[in-house]
């Protein structure tokens, strides 16, 4: 019989962990072709690809929060001191002893990612193979059983060209969105004008500078930050201007931060109707406040610096039902105007980065300073200068520079993005734009996308920054929040299972929902909890296992428990066929057995995806703690 084929277009961090996910979670027989456009930017894309990257760009995030598994937390910092290959490391990287709190250079993700990528092919059960591809997705069609994709040849003699591939699902993991900075038409072609920091070009080019040259950097947050560190440890002298609407700047953590979960009593006053705008933000800035006071009190151990991050993490869970009583013009208008500030409240960064910058902004040894306001417009000024005009609401103000960053990365409205693959799945219906925010596209719970009047495109599933619209009205996650490597973890195993469930167990649409409902009664009714809970429980630490014997061994266990308990007797023919036809051939649909295992799967994938706790926590709860936690933690 044919096995299944997955397509997952773009090989950045989405598409990678959900390829290795599929890697893990596949029973029988199945391809993923992982395509992807730009070479440099397999198991890397934009944020961690070498090129781009310079040894001192480090995570924006402590090393003990970048493991691609959230149910292995130290996994990352294990690879970085036991696994990786440091030969070709400089100084002081090759002797360095990552830590969890610490920073780590941002393209060795690329190698981590590589070898994990291996280990989940070379672990993987018979059959269920993985084919990397080269070229970009243009278009899509949809038919009921398949998807034929358009590729654009991007190498050989060929380049140029386009072929169709055929696939029964088709990931759509494409990343960042570039914006058009309208500001800057002008100069995007002057030698004065970075428009990609994060480019060959763009790292050449920041290196090149001279230390007296005055810089302008469009933006003032994470990437910003890199650009300035950059040019500060190198010895600049000469002023840098970070300038945004906001002048919001990240925050550092402190020394010894460890992430954790504080619970604070829903907000009230937000959910009582108001009358403005205006009163919306007095009662936000009141409920703000008193949470913050709640946090200083009850928890005195938080350090000053993190209590923002454990209010917004804490509200996050009834953020969806606040918004859902903001007017959408409203919501939209508030994101633009406090979403990097949000951002910069629940995310902080390492000293690493943060430091150099700084000091720099101290008025002693300044050279860094902030300017609050908009860049209306940059222009030429001579051959080699560049005029930078910033509109404040009560001043304009012109900055000359011999170098302007351009930070303003990315285009969060659909509707206006200029890949041509996602204009045609725009024109044709297959995606809609997210209407509540107006950012990335109407998504559902297992990251199907939707068609304008709501239908899920059943063969199809995203992943990564397209869902930040439904993160903010489904989780109140919000900024970098709705797409960072916290979110993709949770985006890749949510689609892996359930592309597992449409390919391997048949079970979707009514089926899926059905799968749902069954998995509520067995976990309501006292008489098949126990043995219910001890299903999903195996299901769980066979999803989070790497090695193939013991996830084969953990898949017998469970077969075999749901054949000898009282849940559902009818899952005994469901487990002769998975006996029999594991690893060799694709089974057809089966009737109810293959409900209950959906089910079983269904409840795990959501125990593995819990954001109400901590890693750890989560680790601890599914029982999946070993020695090494107890003494890492
Ligand atoms: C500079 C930078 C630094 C960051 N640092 C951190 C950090 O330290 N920690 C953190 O948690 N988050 C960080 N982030 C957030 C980051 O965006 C996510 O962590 C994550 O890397 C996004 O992965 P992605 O796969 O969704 O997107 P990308 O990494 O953008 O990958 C998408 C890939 O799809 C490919 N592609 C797109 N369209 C097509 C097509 N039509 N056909 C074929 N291929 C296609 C692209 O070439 C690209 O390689 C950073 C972001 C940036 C920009």
């Amino acid at each position: 019989m044919r096995r299944p084929r997955i397509l997952i277009i773009g090989a950045g961090l989405a598409g990678t962990s959900t390829a290795i996910r599929l890697l893990r979670f596949a029973r029988r027989p199945l391809e993923i072709v992982l395509l992807e456009r730009r070479p440099d930017y397999r198991y890397a894309g934009v944020a961690y690809h070498r090129d781009g990257n310079p040894w001192d760009h480090v995570f924006n995030i402590q090393a003990g929060r970048m493991s691609a598994f959230r149910e292995d937390v130290d996994d990352f910092v294990r690879w970085a001191n036991h696994e990786a290959d440091r030969q070709h490391w400089p100084a002081p990287w090759t002797d360095f002893a990552f830590v969890e709190h610490g920073p780590a250079p941002r393209r060795i993700y690329h190698d981590y990612l590589t070898d994990r990528m291996a280990e989940a092919r070379r672990e993987a059960y018979l059959g269920v193979d993985l084919t990397e591809a080269e070229g970009e997705a243009v278009d899509l069609s949809v038919h009921t059983d398949h998807v034929e994709a358009t590729i654009r040849h991007i190498a050989g003699s060929d380049t140029g060209q386009t072929s169709t591939l055929t696939a029964d699902h088709v990931v759509l993991a494409t990343g960042m969105e570039l914006k058009w900075p309208a500001f800057a038409g002008d100069v995007l072609a002057h030698e004065a004008f970075i428009r990609h920091p994060y480019s060959t070009d763009g790292v050449r080019r920041l290196l090149a500078t001279p230390p007296q040259a005055s810089v302008i950097i469009v933006g003032t947050v994470l990437s910003a930050y890199d650009s300035a560190a950059l040019l500060l440890r190198q010895g600049h002298t000469g002023t840098i201007h970070l300038v945004s609407r906001s002048g919001a700047t990240p925050r550092a953590y402190p020394g010894h931060h460890q992430h954790g979960v504080v619970q604070l009593p829903v907000p009230a006053r937000l959910l009582e109707p108001y009358r403005n705008r205006e009163e919306f933000l007095a009662r936000l800035q009141t409920e703000w406040a008193a949470a913050c006071a709640a946090v200083r009190n009850e928890y005195p151990e938080v350090d000053g610096m993190v209590v923002t991050e454990r209010v917004a993490k804490a509200w996050e869970p009834h953020l969806p039902m606040i918004i859902d009583r903001v007017p959408t013009d409203e919501l939209r208008s508030l994101l633009d105007d406090f979403g990097t500030q949000i951002a910069t409240f629940r995310v902080g960064a390492v000293q690493y980065t943060t430091s150099v910058v700084e000091q720099a902004m101290s008025s002693d040894h300044g050279c860094v300073e902030v300017v609050i306001g908009k860049v209306e417009q940059v222009e030429p000024v001579g051959a080699s200068r560049l005029a930078v005009t910033v509109a404040a609401p009560a001043s304009r103000r012109v900055i000359l520079a011999d170098l302007v960053v351009c930070n303003f990365g990315r285009e969060s409205d659909y509707t206006q993005v200029g890949s041509p693959l996602w204009r045609n799945l725009l024109a044709k219906h297959l995606v809609t734009p997210h209407e509540r925010t107006g950012r990335g596209i109407e998504i559902d719970d297992r990251g199907t996308p939707l068609r304008p009047d709501g239908e899920p495109i059943i063969p199809l599933s995203a992943i990564g920054v397209m869902r930040e619209g439904d993160e903010i009205v489904r989780n109140g996650r919000s900024g970098a929040f709705a797409f960072n490597l916290a979110a993709i973890k949770n985006h890749s195993i949510v689609v892996a299972a359930h592309l597992i469930e449409r390919l391997e167990l048949h079970c979707v649409g009514a089926a899926g929902r059905a799968a749902a409902d069954r998995c509520r009664a067995l976990a309501a009714d006292e008489s098949t909890r126990p043995a219910f809970e001890e299903a999903v429980s195996l299901e769980v630490r066979r999803l989070a296992t790497r090695s193939r014997d013991e996830r084969r061994r953990l898949d017998d266990r469970l077969e075999a428990h749901l054949r000898s308990t009282n849940i559902f007797p009818a899952s005994k023919t469901a487990s002769k066929t998975a006996s029999k036809t594991a690893g060799k051939t694709a089974s057809q649909p089966d009737g109810p057995g293959h409900l209950i295992r959906a089910a079983v799967n269904q409840a795990a994938v959501k125990r593995l995806t819990d954001i109400s706790v901590t890693p750890r926590q989560l680790r601890r709860q599914l029982r999946i703690t070993t020695d090494e936690d107890a003494e890492i933690s």
